[in-house]
């Protein structure tokens, strides 16, 4: 399941070709959405938004496109009226003069005003989005100390979209390795110092996953490994899906868990427990 990271990337491709253009066509094909298409024609689109896993495509008059990829939903761009190959269900499309969006297999996608923009029971319970530049190390610090969240293990907390929006099964790995921190300890088992080391990590991880295409490791050391040969499903990460491997940093082997089903890996050695 693509992370925050994955997602604003493809946010990113989308907001090239449809940001400050006006829809020439529309196709909403779920039929409850199919008469509200024609109230996109003639908008121009402002944005696209991201938060968390949800996309939101802005258009000038007030309306918005709220999509939830899940597992199967994926966002195409091509030139205009050229769809792609896939076996997909098409669900939405989005034209402009040169340019076309194609939405597929989503299954939650909605047309709401600014008002159920921000009544929307998924949105209203996600935490601030992970990837959002005005987010400070000392906002995720305070969050990490608030009674709602300060009881729980790391573990669980870096998979909880109402603490963080966007961060998912790698990022939760690579945060808490570069944090220091052992998963399994709850925010009030840390010092200042460590959940001070926890929230820069975490900004710094997930921003660096979005400008280097999802890889987490350090550019400076992502070099000499390069240039060892490996590729980019191994130099990728610190310690994510890397079992049988050792630590980059100290030698020692990767842990890994599963927590609720879900693989965690960490060096016992760089995240001692509190
Ligand atoms: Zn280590």
């Amino acid at each position: 399941m693509p992370e925050g990271p994955e997602i604003r990337l493809a946010a990113d491709r989308i907001a090239k070709a449809l940001v400050g253009k006006a829809m020439d066509d529309v196709e909403l094909v779920p039929p409850a959405l199919r008469p509200q298409q024609k109230l996109l024609l003639g908008a121009t689109v402002t944005a696209i938004d991201t938060r968390g896993k949800a996309m939101l495509t802005r258009f000038d008059n007030g309306l918005t496109l709220y999509s939830h990829n899940q597992l199967y939903g994926k966002w195409y761009v091509t030139r205009r009226d050229r769809p792609p190959k896939t076996g997909r269900s098409l669900r939405v499309a989005l034209h402009t003069t040169y340019h076309s969006a194609w939405l597929y297999s989503a299954s939650d996608i909605e047309l709401l005003d600014e008002d159920a923009v921000n009544q929307h029971p998924f949105l209203t319970r996600l935490g601030p989005d992970v990837l959002d530049p005005v987010l400070r190390p000392v906002d995720i610090r305070k969050r990490l100390e608030d009674l709602r969240f300060r009881r729980r293990s790391l573990a669980a907390l870096y998979l909880d979209q109402a603490f963080l929006a966007g961060i998912g099964n790698y990022l939760r790995s690579e945060i808490l390795f570069s944090g220091g921190v052992y998963p399994f300890d709850r925010p009030i088992d840390l010092d200042r110092t460590s959940l001070t080391r926890l929230a820069s990590a975490t900004l710094r991880v997930s921003r660096r996953a979005y400008k280097n295409r999802g890889v987490t490791v350090t550019q400076s050391a992502v070099a000499p490994l390069k240039k060892a040969g490996q590729r980019y499903p191994e130099y990728r990460h610190w310690v994510f899906a890397r079992p049988g491997t050792t630590c980059r940093v100290c030698d020692t082997p990767i842990e890994k868990h599963s927590v609720s089903g879900r693989s965690l890996f960490l060096c016992p050695e760089c995240q001692p427990g509190a």
